[in-house]
């Protein structure tokens, strides 16, 4: 039987290796799969072969508290403290995305550019929150953009000069 293939009875052996150690690194960022693969790659060209993650609608806008609900703030926080201290997390790599459905259903009159520039503004919330509640963790913050069939990222910087853009 290829190694690829899963048995009637749902026993299957995966081709890739098990580290019984935790990553140090952890990505937060949409449940989006069309970007899911180039988040991977991206992390690995960043040095992170291996990381934890953090995936829920709307990503790392989570971590805003002024952006978002109080139970979804409190999940996303809650999940992220989990995984720094109990994982022992060293770095945390925030992502947001292009045409992301999150914030087209929280914002659904707002245009692309307004909607862009209110996930930087919860990028640098979410950055400030982190460094705040787990002083001595590294963030990193990036944009995803679809560029045809590719996914293509920026870095977004700390002293982002962006105005809050909000509804
Ligand atoms: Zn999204």
């Amino acid at each position: 039987m290829a190694p690829h293939t899963v048995d009637p009875t749902g026993a299957f052996t995966a081709s890739c290796g098990y580290d019984g150690a935790y990553p140090d690194a952890l990505a937060v960022y949409c449940s989006d799969g069309r970007f899911t693969e180039a988040v991977e790659e991206l992390l690995r060209e960043l040095g992170h072969a291996r990381l934890d993650t953090l995936t829920m609608p709307g990503g790392p806008g989570l971590l805003n508290l002024w952006s978002t609900g109080l139970a979804e703030h409190a999940v996303a926080s809650n999940a992220a403290r989990f995984l720094v201290e109990k994982h022992g997390i060293v770095k945390a790599v925030l992502l947001a995305h292009e045409g992301c459905g999150y914030y087209r259903w929280l914002c659904p009159t707002a245009s692309p550019t307004r909607i862009r520039a209110r996930q930087l503004d919860d990028l640098h919330a979410a950055r400030g929150f982190l460094a705040d509640t787990h002083p001595g963790l590294a963030v990193e913050t990036f944009y995803a953009n679809a560029s045809g069939d590719r996914v293509s990222f920026e870095r977004v910087a700390a002293e982002g000069a962006l105005g809050c853009v909000r509804k």
